[in-house]
């Protein structure tokens, strides 16, 4: 165990990771000082709080290293170029973030992490794994960005034998001895590249989740990138690289055989080459890129040695959280899906490629993407195309380039209201047998709060439709 008494250190932000991180610091003897860009009265009310406690904050200066700093403590989000990392490193200091503290406050019979990151997924298949761990009488949870915090999993009173652990690449970013049992990039696409500087800083970050594994590398047969991050990765010896694959398994693989989810890298029987997981039917939106989700959330529950039954139980008992290709109701036999949180284009591509003859709802904030291979590889999808938000001109003109013959509704409209309109317009778009889909492929801050308002005013729409 570490010697906090009299250690002095800085905590970066103020916030959801900052606050908590530092009164754990606090009240084990660390002499703390937090570091807040903003100086606004919410910042005033939460660095009053923390200074009653004997912590000291400094308000509208995040930039410069206090004194004496031995430990900088940083919240995620906290870009590596800040002046104030530089400084540290300049120093010689380690930079942890959320993740690095609670591994590092860890007990020693602390439970082993099964850890999950990608650009698309992460959510969906920690909780798949967290409910097959269930299923298996482990006793677990989904923790990270997700469920309960990092730091209560690892300092709270509950007791687990394994936990299931959502990790973005920002967290990876600030986590330098994180060593998880076994791990599972899901996919690598262009994301957050604003932040990480390249698209090569992105997937170094991401292949940190692999480093130090014990049992096994979980990565993804068709893409690629994820492959070349379990080879470039320092494993403990012994750790074997595990794919997964939609098609049929290799040696060493998980994959589907005519309808079922078989696993050719955990096997008990060692008279047979492959062991039956479950059916398609057990997984819930039975989608490919979900099927995909599924089988790699098997593959770490297998390397911890949950049996096969358990996996089928815990898929069975998954339910997926709102605004993820939910199924909001059927009106004049055409399905409306809610797939709101397709906030970037690998997530829409995804879920448009789960459906035959689409009318697609799409728009919003870009953040920088461009459209022509996501419009490319579904135009033969697509029914029609209702357009909303700030930057659907960027979707028009990829649907021109490469969908000239499917018809377009424009609406030209950021207003709240403009999701109903949406709707009624892709309802007469829309032919009996069609999905109505929002998976808009932009973030929703243009006109809504966040995902799920945008999600939220989908389904009262198509309720309103229906009524
Ligand atoms: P994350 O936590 O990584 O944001 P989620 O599980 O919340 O991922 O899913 C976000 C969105 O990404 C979903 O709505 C779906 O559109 C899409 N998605 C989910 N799984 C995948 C996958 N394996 N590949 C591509 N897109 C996916």
């Amino acid at each position: 165990p570490l010697d906090w008494q009299g250690k002095h250190v800085t905590v970066a932000g103020l916030g959801v990771s900052g606050i908590p991180a530092a009164k754990v610091l606090h009240a084990r003897g660390a002499n703390v000082t937090v570091v807040n860009d903003g100086d606004d009265a919410r910042a005033r009310e939460q660095a009053a709080e923390l200074e009653a406690l004997g912590i000291t904050v400094r308000l509208g200066d995040g930039a410069t290293l206090p004194e004496g700093t031995e430990l900088v403590v940083t919240a995620p989000g906290w870009k590596p170029d800040k002046p104030l990392f530089t400084a540290a490193r300049e120093a010689g200091l380690e930079i942890w973030g959320d993740v690095e503290l609670a591994w590092r406050l860890r007990g020693p019979d602390a439970a082993p992490w099964l850890a999950i990151t990608g650009t698309n997924g992460k959510t969906t298949t920690t909780q798949m794994l967290a409910s097959i761990l269930k299923a298996a009488g482990l006793r677990t949870a989904a923790v990270g960005n997700i469920g309960v915090s990092l730091l209560d999993a690892v300092l709270g009173d509950e007791q687990y034998d394994v936990l299931a652990v959502e990790l973005s690449s920002y967290q990876l970013h600030w986590a330098p001895s994180l060593r998880a049992h076994s791990a599972a990039v899901l996919n690598l696409a262009p994301d957050h590249l604003d932040w990480h500087g390249s698209m090569e800083a992105y997937a170094a970050d991401k292949g940190r989740v692999y480093e130090g594994n014990r049992v096994a590398c979980v990565y993804n047969v068709a893409d690629k990138a994820t492959e070349d991050l379990v080879r470039e990765a320092d494993v403990e010896e012994g750790c074997r690289a595990v794919g997964f694959t939609l098609g049929t398994p290799g040696p060493s693989q998980l994959g589907v055989v005519e309808g079922i989810l078989v696993d050719r890298a955990f096997v008990e029987d060692r008279h047979k080459n492959a062991q039956e997981l479950a059916e398609i039917s057990d997984v819930n939106p039975p989608a490919p890129h979900n099927i995909a989700n599924a089988l790699a959330a098997a593959a770490l529950a297998r390397a911890f040695g949950v049996p096969a039954r358990a996996v089928r139980d815990g898929l069975r008992d998954f339910t997926p959280d709102a605004h993820r290709i939910a199924h909001v109701a059927d009106v004049d036999a055409v399905a409306y899906v809610d797939d709101s949180k397709a906030t970037n284009t690998h997530a829409a591509e995804a879920s448009l490629a789960a459906y035959e003859s689409i009318v697609w709802i799409a728009g919003g904030l870009a953040k920088g993407a461009t459209f022509d291979e996501l419009v490319a590889k579904s135009a033969k999808r697509l029914r029609g195309v209702v357009l909303i938000g700030q930057d659907r001109a960027l979707i028009r003109e990829a649907l021109a380039r490469h969908a000239p013959e499917v018809p377009v509704v424009d609406l030209d409209r950021t207003d709240t209201g403009a999701m109903l309109a949406a709707v009624q317009e892709a309802s007469r778009l829309a032919v009996a047998g069609d999905t109505v889909l929002l998976a808009p492929a932009c973030a929703s801050m243009d006109m809504f709060a966040n995902y799920n308002k945008r999600g939220d005013a989908f389904a009262e729409a198509v309720r309103e439709l229906g009524s």
